[in-house]
């Protein structure tokens, strides 16, 4: 036998089975008990929430001569024809994808005619909001002169696009998303029912990704399932959702939060390095930290939402954390998640992050956590001369970031005016024209695709904070004589310029891979534009002197700063500007 998805085997044939909708379900089977049944229901609310399965057990209930208290006997050909769906009388449309006029025009000819087998006739109309104008219409001119045994349920998870009409003719009910306990109970029953073992963690990581859906918590289920031997582990589970252990996104925010830049990116690099999505990372730590506010003003709610599992390490946490910190790392979380939406680069956005996170943790001195609780965190054994140096990288990350938030927007023209930048903590470093100008008289594109290709191999043999310092460079120009390397923001330029050992770490691994020293020069992407098109406006005489020679004979009367831009940075990063 074909395997069937969990949903569809141990979807709720009784009201009694249905998880997490109590209310509905006994207004339901009290209404067919005392036989005050309604001719049109919206039963609308999230996705796997119950509606259809509500609609089908209803359908059942009233045309079954066995329903006891409102429920189906689930034995009777009748009942069994609707739950196989050939029962003539009980008619399912996904609005979906019967959305025409035509559709419904069909049910307004053929509502008319009595039920052929069952007491009832029974539409059920799914996802109603998507008919058309045109299909509402005919629906409302059903509803507004009902024909005796005939009854609509209209399921929809988006109520808002149905027409007052419609819906002042029905009778509502708002189907709830099922909270996570729920759901957990409901799969803890059916893995009991299926002999399967499990991690209860497991359960619980599952229950709380399907946000509030059951159908969503069966198909991950099942997923897991289908990874292990007919067991869940919390492995599985978490490989399925995607999510990121609580204790290591615990061991992560109290890293940021007593400003432990070093060990926060050791982590981050795990988590990634786990193969865990960077937008998830985000949304966790966000939902994480604002637990952490929650659990401060209502601490049941985060208690009944975490199934009775909060940790220690949480509530110490949350006990330590000022608020305004919260608020301040939720907003800047916000914020990296807007830009992150639009990069092809998500881990760079997370390593700045985490940077500008742990500056947050820092300034709020809620240093007395990770002292107790860092220990915890597997980190290598480092010499006190390290640990020293390491405090100096970090402190000069802090200026750097510091510097940026004094003064976001970078000066576009900074190239050849000696414009002096506002910070006291690390003193602006100018673009060393002297030292980028050499470079441009000899840069060839031959050169540059060497460097473009060794670069990534180049990062990754640097340290994880060099490397969080260097993911967001790229080589711009380069020659024999050394090579120009671009920032995309200006304040991991001014970390770089400063930081003679990165320049060290740069120039031996070029030395390894391409067997020859070459100086590594820094500029801001912004300012790179302006600094090319000067030199090349300085040097035009000689250029032109020098273009005796085109590189591309065939088109003789090409502009020779043109062709040294091309022979410098290729055609595909030069922009002709008339100027
Ligand atoms: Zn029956």
């Amino acid at each position: 036998m074909a395997y069937q998805a969990l949903y569809r085997v141990w979807r709720p044939q009784r009201f009694d089975d249905m998880i997490g909708q109590e209310v509905i379900t006994r207004t339901l089977k009290n209404a067919i008990t005392t036989n005050q049944i309604s001719h049109a229901y919206l039963f609308a609310g999230p996705r796997g929430t119950g509606k259809t399965s509500a609609a089908k057990i209803f359908a059942k209930a009233i045309n079954c001569h066995h329903q006891q208290d409102g429920e189906p006997c689930n034995e009777c050909d009748t009942c069994k024809a609707i739950t196989d769906g050939t029962l003539n009388d009980v008619i399912e449309i996904d609005a979906a994808s019967n959305n025409g006029v035509e559709e419904i025009r069909d049910i307004r000819d053929k509502v008319k005619y009595a039920p052929t087998v069952a007491d009832y006739k029974v539409y059920i109309i799914d996802e109603v909001h998507m008919l058309s104008t045109g299909a509402f219409n005919a629906l409302l001119k059903t509803l507004e002169e009902p024909p005796t045994n005939v009854i609509f349920i209209l399921a929809t998870t988006e109520p808002h696009k149905i027409p007052a009409t419609i819906i002042s003719r029905t009778q509502r009910f708002d189907f709830k998303r099922i909270a996570a306990n729920d759901s957990y109970q409901r799969m803890i029953y059916i893995l009991d029912q299926k002999k399967v073992t499990y991690d209860e963690q497991a359960i619980k990581v599952i229950a709380k990704a399907a946000e509030g859906g059951m159908r969503d918590a069966l198909s991950i289920l099942d997923q897991a399932l289908s990874f292990g031997d007919n067991e869940i582990t919390l492995d599985n589970a978490l490989l399925v959702t995607g999510s990121v252990t609580h204790e290591l996104l615990a061991t992560y925010v109290q890293q940021v939060l007593s400003g432990d830049t070093k060990a926060a990116l050791a982590t981050l690099q795990s988590v990634l390095e786990a193969g865990k999505d960077a937008e998830r990372f985000t949304e966790d730590v966000i939902s994480y930290a604002r637990d952490l506010l929650l659990y401060q003003q209502a601490p049941q709610l985060v208690e009944e939402a975490e199934m009775g599992s909060v940790s220690d390490d949480f509530q110490a946490l949350a006990k330590k954390t000022a608020a305004q910190t919260m608020y301040g790392m939720i907003n800047e979380l916000n914020a990296i998640q807007q830009q992150m939406r639009f990069t092809t680069h998500p881990d760079v956005y997370l390593e700045i992050l985490t940077i500008k996170l742990a500056e947050i943790g820092h300034q709020s001195g809620a240093t007395a956590v990770a002292t107790a609780e860092a220990s915890s965190v597997p980190q290598q054994a480092v010499g006190s001369n390290e640990v020293t140096e390491l405090q100096h990288e970090i402190d000069q990350l802090r200026s750097a970031v510091k510097q940026l938030e004094q003064a976001p927007s970078t000066p576009k023209a900074a190239a050849t005016s000696a414009k002096p930048r506002v910070t006291k903590s690390a003193p602006a470093k100018e673009v060393n024209l002297a030292k980028i100008y050499p470079i441009l008289g000899s840069a060839t594109r031959e050169k540059l695709n060497q460097l473009q290709e060794v670069w990534p191999d180049l990062l990754n043999s640097l340290s994880i904070t060099q490397r969080a310092v260097m993911k967001v460079s790229q080589p711009v120009a380069a020659a024999n004589s050394g090579v120009i390397v671009a920032f995309d923001y200006s304040f991991l330029y001014q970390r770089a310029t400063t930081d003679h050992e990165l320049t060290d770490a740069l120039e031996n691994g070029l030395d390894r891979m391409i067997g020859t020293v070459l100086p590594v020069v820094f500029v801001p992407k912004d300012d790179w534009p302006v600094i090319r098109k000067n030199y090349l406006t300085a040097h035009k005489a000689e250029l032109q002197a020098n273009s005796d020679t085109p590189a591309e004979p065939e088109k003789p009367a090409e502009n020779p700063v043109v062709t040294k831009a091309e022979e410098l940075f290729g055609k595909d990063i030069v922009n002709v500007k008339a100027d």
